[in-house]
């Protein structure tokens, strides 16, 4: 995909706005990219089509193709679309708290119910019960016993015969008597929607009225999330979805279908089959994946709201001679700042883990960039050509002129040296990470 993208692109590398025929071409891959990564079609219509409203007539950014731009676009809207907010679950409620889980069969419910039990056990030191109300598949009940044990979270003992209200009503009595903060309820799933299990979640939620009712679907599910989304929120009423699965091949076209169509949150990913194997949602993360084009797409946009591309080649020759001063140093840190610092932008290369880390070691944060920038505008220019001459008194100086110490100016010095070695080795070891990615 990303080379028929590419190629498009290519044709499309002009500047000025953004013409209907630019962006035309560039949605009809996107459209196909879409339809690749599973995303229902009616999802995909509406899709494709506000985007290409907003796109039309909007200006290039100086040193991005259109169809970079385009991707930057597409990326914006999508990232907008899946929430551009990761939201957490809610707990804001009176002990003990109801959480409903609801999904096809399959789905990952009871594996789900347990993840997030073992998180709020462990991260947020809540008391969970789990209970199933699975009373249809065989030892349903039994698996979520086996899971809260693997767990360490304690479940309903399992009464044989019981209807699915009965097994809730006892779990919120236990709930409230024994001092739960949160009681998860397990449901069953159908392979398809049907009449029977809708009554039966509707009556469990009429009891309990959950604070988190949360559809559980795979992000294999393709044209069918359209009618399974609808047909839980509809019938039940969502406060969120969690897709699992998204270990696995599937694209995550899912998440767009089903967050179109319910207009809920995505909360959590399941990552696995292991109960740690839970993560928050990121849409950004999700965006990219269903694009098929990776960081990519960030790169593109962080790159076209910050770089003049040709200041970034001379410093870059600069640093190459070895002749990185204290200008070079106060316009990096500049345009570091922007970028949310050199690991933000280091971290969506491929290949460049180490140095990130490097990095970070060296503590390159907002705050202390900002106190270089001062210190070094407090310095004369000769000053910042040539560091070598600050000696005592004039590091006394642009201590006191920038309102920082003689240490901190110091510090300032030594990070500059060794920032300009590292931007050596940085150098270096970008170049053979990016040509290992085969992408020079
Ligand atoms: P339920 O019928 O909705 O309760 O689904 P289960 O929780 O029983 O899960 C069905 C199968 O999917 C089990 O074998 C789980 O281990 C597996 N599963 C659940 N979540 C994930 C996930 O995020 N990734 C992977 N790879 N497998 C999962
Ligand atoms: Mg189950």
């Amino acid at each position: 995909l990303t080379t028929r993208l590419g190629d498009v692109f290519d044709r499309l590398r002009k500047r000025g706005a953004l013409s209907e025929a630019d962006v035309t071409a560039a949605l009809r891959e996107v459209r196909v990219a879409l339809l690749e990564a599973d995303v229902a079609l009616p999802v995909v219509k509406d899709f494709v089509n506000a985007v290409k409203d907003k796109a039309i007539g909007q200006d290039v950014v100086r040193s991005v193709s259109p169809g970079q731009m385009v991707i930057k676009i597409v990326h914006d809207h999508l990232v907008e679309v899946l929430g551009s907010d990761a939201v957490e679950l809610s707990f804001a409620s009176v002990p003990p708290v109801p959480v409903l889980m609801v999904g096809l069969q399959g789905s990952g419910k009871t594996t789900t119910s347990a993840k997030i039990a073992l998180r709020l056990k462990n991260r947020d030191k809540k008391k969970v019960l789990l209970a199933s109300l699975d009373v249809h598949r065989p030892a349903a009940q039994e698996q979520l016993a086996i899971l809260g044990r693997q767990a360490g979270i304690d479940t309903l003992p399992i009464v044989a015969g019981e209807k699915p209200i009965a097994i809730a009503e006892r779990a919120m009595k236990m709930g409230r008597l024994e001092g739960y903060d949160v009681v998860m309820l397990d449901t069953a799933g159908r392979l398809h929607i049907d009449e029977a299990l809708m009554m039966e979640v509707a009556a469990v939620r009429d009891l309990v009225k959950p604070h988190e009712t949360l559809l559980v679907a795979d992000a294999m599910t393709g044209q069918d999330a359209v009618t399974v989304g609808k047909a839980f929120n509809e019938r039940i009423g969502l406060t969120g979805i969690v897709l699992t699965r998204v270990d696995g091949d599937a694209r995550g076209g899912a998440a767009l279908s089903m967050r179109a169509v319910t207009g809920k949150p995505i909360k959590l990913l399941g990552m696995g089959e292991k109960l740690d194997a839970l993560e928050t949602f990121h849409p950004d993360r999700i965006a990219g994946r269903i694009l098929g084009m990776g960081d990519v797409v960030s790169l593109v946009e962080k790159a076209a709201e910050t770089i003049d591309q040709e200041e970034a080649a001379k410093l870059a020759a600069k640093m190459e001679k070895g002749n990185f001063d204290l200008d070079d140093l106060a316009a990096q840190l500049k345009q570091l700042r922007k970028m949310g610092g050199m690991s933000g932008m280091l971290g969506m290369l491929p290949g460049i883990g180490k140095i990130k880390k490097q990095l970070s070691e060296a503590n390159i944060d907002d705050r202390i960039i900002k106190r270089q920038e001062a210190i070094i505008s407090s310095m004369t220019k000769a000053e910042r050509k040539n560091p070598k001459i600050l000696n005592g008194s004039r590091r006394r100086r642009i201590a006191a002129g920038s309102g920082t110490s003689v240490q901190d100016v110091n510090k300032l010095l030594k990070q500059h040296q060794d920032m300009a070695t590292m931007m050596k080795k940085v150098q270096k070891l970008g170049k053979k990470g990016i040509m290992r990615q085969g992408l020079a």
